[in-house]
């Protein structure tokens, strides 16, 4: 038997009923994400849908990856953790686990041991430990800066635009990670097609001067439309499939 090991308890699967939801929801987003595609004239294929199973339990991801899922995304380091550790190795090899959330430099060299992107770097500091970490566990990082485009400092993270060159300089250089491009969330309030029209203008200097680094991560449950008409190549969709979480923080 290739189960968890001993000690570790096997996760319950999700009900039938949970797993019927989830289908109907991921198809629906599916169909959302593939009419915004057309509508742009852009192939769905080049669109990667990351679902963020934060607040839910393991086994919902375990129904998901059941269901064709093949990225989730995770906010919040213990969770990610946790629920890492619970997935089987079999599942696990065909998931890749986007790390989305605020990133502090004394949890990065444990998100290295199990993230396979980090969507959310946005300092230097961050990056060097990060890197070490992922070097010494024998892994490279696919990464992308988190840009914040609202300019408030609202605390919900990112780089501001001034500083993402040099940020981006510095994670190129770094060892054990691979920078792949931008990510940003659109700012409260504000008109999501015209921030992601920021976003796409920042990952045309980034892709000039980094022509790896391509990917544009932007488009959640609410947005993601505006998000593919702009061209984000990565869509972080959480609630639109998974429900609407519990308190948020
Ligand atoms: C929670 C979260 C999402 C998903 O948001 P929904 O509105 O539930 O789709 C996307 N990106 C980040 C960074 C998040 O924290």
């Amino acid at each position: 038997m290739n189960g968890p090991g001993p000690g570790a308890e096997a996760p319950i699967a999700a009900t039938p009923q949970r797993v019927a939801e989830l289908r109907a929801a991921l198809t629906a987003t599916r169909d959302r994400i593939a009419a915004a595609a057309h509508e742009s004239g852009r192939d769905a294929g080049e669109l990667t849908l990351v679902v963020v199973t934060k607040f839910f339990p393991v086994q919902d991801l375990l129904a998901l990856a059941g269901l064709g899922v093949t990225d989730v995304g995770e906010n919040r380091h213990q969770e990610a953790q946790a629920k890492a550790a619970q997935i089987p190795a079999e599942v696990r090899a065909n998931l890749r686990m986007h790390f989305i959330g605020q990133l502090q430099s004394n949890k990065a060299a444990a998100v290295a041991g199990y993230a396979d992107v980090v969507q959310s770097l946005d300092r230097a500091k961050v990056a060097a430990g990060l890197g070490r970490a992922a070097e010494s566990a024998g892994r490279t990082l696919e990464v992308t800066a988190q840009v914040d485009l609202a300019g408030d400092d609202a605390g919900r993270g990112g780089v501001s635009p001034q500083e993402l060159p040099r940020l981006l300089d510095t994670i190129a250089d770094t060892r054990g990670l691979h920078l792949r491009g931008l990510m940003a969330v659109a700012p409260l309030g504000g008109d999501p097609a015209e921030a992601f029209e920021r976003l796409a203008v920042l990952r045309e200097q980034t892709v000039a001067q980094h022509p790896h680094a391509t990917w544009m991560s932007a488009g959640m449950s609410g947005d993601l439309e505006q998000a593919v008409r702009s061209g984000a190549t990565h869509l972080r969709v959480g609630s639109a499939i998974l429900g609407s979480r519990p308190a948020q923080r």
